[in-house]
């Protein structure tokens, strides 16, 4: 089996970079220890390798299908999930009194990481899963709580979330679905039609429980206006018996990638017989819903990191067995006689492959930061400073932890693909289906436009800009960190240049908010994306360099010198070619030309 993924970097990452450990001193965490979570990744992966690895490429060639009204999943899918749940990963994260384990999340995301670079095309079934049944637990009556979270994080029912119609994609606020009170309390007549549905239908669960935002009949316009209803594909009744509760699909969406995750046309109430239960109180539903919006958000981030992890081992393996050309000698000539080398010995090709090493990792890293601020804000509810603090960090590091691995991802690909050559854009290789598979994550939960408006509308000036005083002093810490290393030094001494050059672009941007000019404040948000997610990763890249550097001068070595000194050395690879790229959008930000934002008169284009 071609390796798809390194455990060693992941638990390098999880233990010795980012210390988890220091989760488990939280009484929350309590029964968690290092011992008990290496065991769990090792079944998750040896879960993966033998049920979902083997039908990631079957999955593309035998997409999802729409027969006869229901969505048909390849057949490997009932396995996948039925593994999942066994290993208890489902409500894994969910209190006791729910049923969970109280896992922090940072293991949720470390065993996703497994899972998805095996397969991207199933763990979406089970992601929705958790997090549709986790807003249930947190937010729904204990009536529905005792209904529907047990089936849910056992895996007998699976869960979606139906936002998105025809008319309300970015801007929910359009959102037309209706309720219509009934005769019983807290149930409503949903009526309306959701697309791009993922997980909405399939075969291998007597039920679908979908978590719909709807408008109840006379609701105020706008966001404010929006409910949560929990609508399953039957509704349970006291008698244990369920009815029919007229939810169709009315077909499936025929994708560019990801094709064996169903993504469903979901139609609710053509015929009258369709109910909802209200979850909480009414016209809250989008407040509740981001609590899964922005878990969704990270996890999205672990798909494309995941796909692109893949694409890398796929691609260092073929860099590996493939001779093609020599390697231009001292004199600047080649020797035809001599035998052909393997690619992974031209400099072109390696820097290629650095480039690929230097994203996915780096990616992986600021998943395990964000989703160590989850746990530390969900740890420290005692303590509402330390519990904000964490929480603020989180909110600023969620749109880049969603955005940088979508994007790079793609870029790291098609660079991978790049490295097969000619190979590279046929079927016969798996690169193609990965190129495809990782383009959906910069468009669903919220574009990278939209991240990008998040960040610089929202995140930076978020309590007077103290979400981003954490984080920079957070980036100091690593700073100092590496001044302590004569090698690292120049590095970070790089990077602090760059916080300097943050506060010019933003102090810069900040006049146009003032002035109240906020089209032009974000009109380059996207820019301002890729300039503070270059950075973001510098940091990580610096925390992956110190914690790398700490073993190797001391001899406390868990891994190979090598991989360590590759740590170190992708590590300068990263901030001589990709964070000089600040310099330029950083020159773009400041310019001010306008050229995108439209006039008056309409140029043409
Ligand atoms: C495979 C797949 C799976 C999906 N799964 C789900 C799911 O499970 N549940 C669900 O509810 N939805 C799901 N979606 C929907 C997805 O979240 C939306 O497609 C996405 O949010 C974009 O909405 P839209 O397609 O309507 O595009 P639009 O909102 O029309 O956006 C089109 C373009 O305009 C830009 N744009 C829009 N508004 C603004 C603005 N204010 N400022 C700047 N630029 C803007 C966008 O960035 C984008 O580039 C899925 C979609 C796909 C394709």
């Amino acid at each position: 089996m071609s390796k798809y993924m390194s455990m060693d970097t992941l638990k390098f990452l999880l233990n010795e970079v980012h210390n988890m450990e220091e989760l488990f001193e939280y009484e929350r965490f309590q029964e968690f220890d290092k011992e008990a979570v290496d065991i769990l990744l090792d079944s998750a992966k040896d879960m993966a390798d033998k049920k979902f690895y083997p039908f990631v490429r079957d999955m593309d060639e035998q997409p999802a299908v729409f027969k006869d009204g229901r969505i048909i999943a390849h057949e490997s899918l009932e396995d996948m999930i039925k593994g999942y749940a066994d290993l208890g990963l489902i409500g894994g994260v969910f209190d006791f009194e729910h049923g969970g384990m109280q896992m922090p999340g940072t293991v949720l995301s470390a065993c996703n990481h497994i899972f998805e670079s095996a397969n991207n095309h199933s763990l979406g079934y089970m992601g929705l899963t958790t997090g549709s049944a986790n807003l249930i637990a947190t937010f729904a009556n204990q009536a529905l709580k005792d209904t529907y979270v047990p089936k849910m994080i056992s895996g007998e029912w699976t869960g979606t979330m139906c936002l998105t119609e025809p008319q309300a994609g970015s801007s929910l606020s359009d959102v037309v679905t209706s309720a219509t009170p009934t005769d019983e309390e807290g149930v409503y007549e949903i009526k309306g039609q959701k697309i791009f549905i993922s997980g909405g239908d399939h075969q291998f669960t007597d039920n679908i429980i979908h978590l719909v935002l709807a408008r109840i009949d006379g609701a105020p316009a706008g966001t404010k206006g929006i409910s949560l209803f929990v609508v399953p594909n039957n509704m349970p009744q006291a008698d244990g018996s369920f009815v029919d509760n007229d939810v169709q699909v009315a077909g499936e969406f025929q994708k560019l990638g990801q094709k064996g995750y169903a993504t469903a046309h979901m139609v609710f109430g053509e015929n009258g017989g369709c109910k909802g239960h209200l979850v909480g109180e009414a016209n809250n539903g989008l407040r509740y819903m981001f609590k899964m919006m922005n878990e969704a958000r990270i996890e999205v981030g672990i798909t494309a990191t995941s796909i692109a992890t893949a694409a890398y081992y796929a691609s260092l393996q073929y860099a590996n067995e493939r001779p093609q050309g020599r390697r231009i000698e001292s004199t600047g000539k080649k020797n035809s006689n001599a035998e052909q080398t393997l690619i992974i010995n031209h400099a072109d090709v390696r820097r290629m492959l650095l480039l690929q090493k230097a994203v996915v990792e780096a990616s992986m890293s600021i998943i395990i930061e964000s989703s160590m601020q989850a746990d530390k804000h969900m740890a420290t509810a005692h303590d509402p400073e330390q519990s904000a603090k964490h929480h603020m960090l989180l909110e600023f590091l969620t749109p880049i932890t969603k955005t940088y691995p979508s994007e790079m991802g793609q870029v790291s690909i098609s660079n991978g693909l790049q490295i097969l050559g000619g190979y590279g854009f046929c079927t016969d290789f798996v690169l193609q289906q990965y190129y495809r598979d990782i383009r959906i994550c910069s468009i669903y939960e919220g574009t990278t436009g939209i991240q990008s408006i998040d960040l610089l509308g929202r995140k930076v000036t978020m309590k007077n800009g103290k979400a981003l005083q954490l984080l920079m002093a957070e980036v100091q810490e690593t700073v100092q960190a590496a001044m302590t290393y004569d090698e690292l030094k120049p590095y970070a001494n790089k990077l602090m240049d760059k916080l300097g050059l943050t506060q010019k672009v933003l102090g810069k941007l900040m006049g146009f908010a003032m002035e109240g000019n906020y089209e032009r404040y974000l009109m380059d948000a996207t820019a301002f994306m890729q300039f503070a997610s270059t950075i973001v990763i510098g940091w990580q890249w610096l925390k992956m360099a110190v914690a790398a550097k700490q073993a190797l001068v001391s001899g406390k070595m868990t891994y190979s010198e090598e991989f360590y000194e590759s740590k170190v050395h992708t590590m300068k690879f990263y901030f001589k070619y990709e964070m000089p790229k600040t310099t330029g959008l950083a020159e773009i930000l400041m310019d001010d030309e306008v050229l995108t934002i439209k006039e008056e008169k309409q140029l043409a284009f």
